[in-house]
């Protein structure tokens, strides 16, 4: 059963933009959200977020996230890889706790936190961004929220071919 286990392949998913919202929620608090430039979404992103009690805890789930995590678990080996923010420690423990309100307890101990994605081995990243090192991750970037990744369905149908193709 172990082996079988290890033989797996390493699956990581990053979690705001791709299991939770985040943008919806910065929205409600920030309209003006889209015309903003990087740099001011950060300064107001960090006021907001580490103002607002529980903003990562109460993010809601992207559709169709949640069945697609659990089905893919089954073939992969899933781990939660996300960047929290610096500046909100908050959103440390929130994250963890996301996982724990949303995912059973097979998913204990699968998150893991960093701002240097790449540093870790594996096969597959699904991440809507190339920061943080999900551009550089040494396996396959699965770039969600684009053209090719566009949401949760193709990405379930994309990963459920590399199982089949496999086998
Ligand atoms: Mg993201």
């Amino acid at each position: 059963m172990e082996n079988q286990k290890n033989e797996r392949k390493i699956l990581y998913i990053d979690m705001d933009g791709v299991l939770a919202d985040f943008e919806s929620s910065i929205k409600r608090y920030l309209p003006e959200w889209d015309n903003l430039s990087d740099e001011e979404k950060g300064d107001r992103t960090d006021d907001i977020c580490g103002s607002v009690p529980n903003f990562f805890l109460e993010l809601e789930p992207i559709h169709g996230a949640l069945d697609a995590v659990k089905n893919l678990a089954e073939f992969f080996d899933v781990y939660f890889l996300s960047a929290a923010m610096w500046n909100v420690p908050e959103s440390y423990t929130e994250k963890r706790l996301w996982i724990e309100k949303h995912f059973d307890s097979s998913f204990r101990k699968k998150l893991i936190l960093t701002h240097r994605k790449n540093l870790n081995i594996g096969d597959y990243l699904i991440d809507d961004r190339t920061s943080h090192g999900a551009g550089d991750f040494m396996g396959e970037h699965i770039h969600f929220g684009t053209q090719k990744f566009p949401n949760w369905t193709v990405v379930e149908e994309y990963l459920s071919k590399v199982v089949m193709n496999n086998q």
